[in-house]
């Protein structure tokens, strides 16, 4: 955790007015002021890949706004099953409902690849939101953002095909990490997608027959993002959609 004195604070200020590539789009979008407020009552702090920011249910202490990484929203249908609502990245923030006063999320928040982020009390959050017209404003965007996201989750479960879905999956997991490789199981796989394990080798079988991808274990590589985009349902371009739309209002 940063020591949050006036320096520190002035120089993640100085990183953000520098359009520093590592930093949270949401941040970045707000004014000086708000960025002095934040700093004061929040700091930064490293994510490690597998650390569980919340847990559903439970009372939640901190917001995140990830610079980077990947983190899964999982919703958890038993202890065997679970699937994943959306992947935040350096684009948004985890705790939408913190954003509206409730200190407890119905799903976990899963860091898959690890990142900076920046960390405040869910109570400071909502207390400079609620002093804060642009702060509100942008927030209030992003939830809006994410329910779509969750809604279009719901419908891309139950309506497209596994190789879709994989498809769609994969190439928002290579947005957040900015990377066309990465590490991936497929456990991980199957965990996101809500599915068995075989019906992931199937799929990635298939993509590397087609030359999409190369699958070795555990590291994806996207040889052919513009034929991934092809075999991907609608959901990938919908939810990029939604963000870039409600963001430029
Ligand atoms: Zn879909």
């Amino acid at each position: 955790v940063c020591n949050r004195t006036e320096a520190h604070a002035g120089f993640c200020y100085f990183l953000i007015m520098k359009g520093h590539p590592n930093c949270n789009q949401l941040i970045e979008s707000l004014d000086s002021h708000c960025h002095h407020q934040l700093f004061k009552h929040g700091g930064w702090v490293e994510l490690t890949s597998g650390q569980r920011l919340n847990t559903p249910g439970e009372t939640t202490e901190y917001a995140y706004f990830p610079t980077g990484g990947v983190i899964a929203l999982m919703m958890q249908q038993n202890m065997k099953k679970q699937m994943a609502l959306a992947l935040v990245g350096a684009e948004g923030m985890v705790g939408i409902s913190h954003i509206l006063g409730v200190d407890v999320e119905s799903y976990a928040s899963t860091v898959l690849t690890p990142s900076e982020a920046f960390r405040i009390k869910v109570k400071q959050l909502y207390a400079i939101k609620l002093k804060n017209s642009t702060f509100c404003r942008v927030l209030d965007k992003y939830v809006a953002v994410m329910y779509a996201r969750f809604a279009q989750a719901i419908l891309c479960h139950s309506q497209h095909n596994l190789q879709q879905r994989m498809a769609s999956l994969l190439l928002a997991y290579s947005d957040c990490a900015s990377a066309l490789e990465f590490e991936m199981t497929q456990a991980l796989l199957a965990n996101l997608l809500g599915v068995r394990r075989s019906g992931i080798n199937n799929v990635a079988i298939n993509l590397q027959q087609m030359q999409i991808l190369k699958y070795s274990r555990g590291h994806m590589h996207i040889i052919n993002r513009a034929s991934l985009l092809k075999v991907a349902c609608q959901c990938y371009a919908n939810d990029k959609d939604i963000y870039t739309r409600c963001f430029a209002i």
